[in-house]
């Protein structure tokens, strides 16, 4: 089927703009560590924002730091269609998490220059703030869609005690815009895939039907602290043992799960951490991830058991919050079947592939139409400074991306 002409992508420019992009951050091995409101993330914005403005963009931020660039459509009063994801990275990050989505977004507006196509609705490519969440917990998209209350993220801090929003206000990322002002039409974001399938099954692209569900937890196990010589074993109430048997535990409830159920302890702090001293506080987090709601209600089943089960020892206390929840999602059925059409119209074999991470538009699905394209990684690492991707599987994500933004750009 083809019902538009496939707009001239240039690989060679996708690529050297990630390779550009990527000298921002740069890490002596080849990574990017770009965290979201820092001077590196600056520097990115800005290119960013020049790139878009010389291909002919207007550029406007809201007050969280997300940036909107805009090529007109003829009818302006249309909801534009939306591509992005976000500039922001992992400390030990890579080129293509985020900044490929960005990219995408910018290489199809300036292929559609080149090729001098003029579309009905406005085009918006979005880089949305602190995706990663490594900084801040809250992202940009989950706040443009309402899903965070403003002043609880504004007042949010980072592992060095700074609000939220005197870090935007630091780097002057912080815009006049409100919050969701805009309406789109469609929202689409392209992405590596971060794990290992697309390459494995030779395909260099997929389409994206749905996202995992998660949910984050943070804990704090509260027994006594004492002295390492003088407390008898059989006495003591050791918040580090306790958390030690929950971590061994909550990775068998991932075990339990299978084949996609995973569950992971990332971060954990001990109090007083003192090499003579029994911990008397731990403090960690969890995310467990599910693809069905059957298997994250299982999951959280099990963890409650779990922190009955080690408080019910009679040693320590266990209090377990929720941080966030997010539902598994299906993508834009419309969305999804026009990507696939896409790819058809370029003799593009594509698989269907799902989601265990999160992403921009798992947080964009639940306010207007989204749909995903994922493109592969080496060896499917990410998060990681040895990510890595070719030329080729770039630029044919961007292909397929674009002739689902120009048929739905076309429409009136
Ligand atoms: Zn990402």
């Amino acid at each position: 089927m083809r019902n538009h002409p496939s707009l001239p992508i240039d690989a060679d420019r996708l690529w050297h703009s990630h390779e550009e992009m990527g000298q921002l951050g740069a890490t002596p091995k080849g990574g990017v560590n770009r965290q979201a409101l820092t001077p590196e993330d600056q520097q990115a914005r800005a290119l960013f924002t020049k790139w878009a403005q010389q291909a002919g963009c207007t550029v406007e931020t809201d007050c969280v730091g997300n940036l909107f660039a805009r090529r007109p459509g003829r009818d302006p009063s249309l909801p534009a269609v939306c591509t992005g994801s976000h500039l922001d990275t992992q400390p030990t990050g890579g080129k293509y998490d985020g900044a490929y989505g960005v990219l995408a977004g910018l290489e199809i507006l300036r292929a559609l220059n080149d090729a001098g196509i003029e579309t009905e609705r406005s085009i918006e490519v979005v880089a949305w703030t602190n995706e990663e969440g490594t900084r801040f917990a809250h992202s940009g998209s989950a706040l443009f869609v309402g899903k965070v209350d403003l002043a609880e993220a504004y007042n949010a801090t980072d592992p060095a005690g700074i609000r939220f929003e005197d870090a935007l206000v630091a780097i002057n990322a912080k815009g006049p815009l409100p919050l969701g002002n805009r309406p789109y039409d469609s929202v689409f974001e392209a992405h590596i895939e971060q794990g290992p399938i697309l390459e494995r099954d030779g395909y260099a692209v997929g389409i994206v039907t749905g996202a995992r569900g998660q949910t984050r937890y943070t804990v704090t196990v509260t027994g006594m602290e004492g002295h390492a010589g003088t407390m008898p074993m059989t006495m003591r109430q050791d918040a580090l043992v306790a958390a030690s048997r929950l971590v061994v535990t909550l990775e068998q409830i991932g075990l339990d799960h299978p084949p996609q159920g995973v569950c992971t302890v990332g971060a954990l702090t001990v109090y007083p951490n003192s090499r003579n001293t029994i911990p008397g506080t731990v403090t960690f987090d969890i995310d467990l991830r599910h693809p069905t709601q059957d298997g994250i209600d299982s999951m959280e089943a099990a963890i409650a058991a779990a922190m009955q089960a080690e408080q019910h020892k009679g040693k320590v206390s266990v209090t377990c919050t929720v941080l966030d929840r997010d539902a598994p999602l299906t993508f834009d059925a419309d969305l999804v079947a026009l990507l696939k059409v896409g790819a058809d119209s370029l003799d593009r074999p594509v698989m269907d592939i799902f989601s265990m991470a999160g992403h921009d538009a798992c947080y964009l699905a639940a306010h207007q139409p989204t749909a995903m394209v994922f493109v592969p990684c080496k060896n499917g690492i990410s998060h990681n400074e040895l990510e890595s991707a070719t030329v080729e599987d770039l630029a044919a994500g961007v292909e397929v991306l674009a002739a689902a933004i120009l048929a739905r750009a076309m429409r009136r």
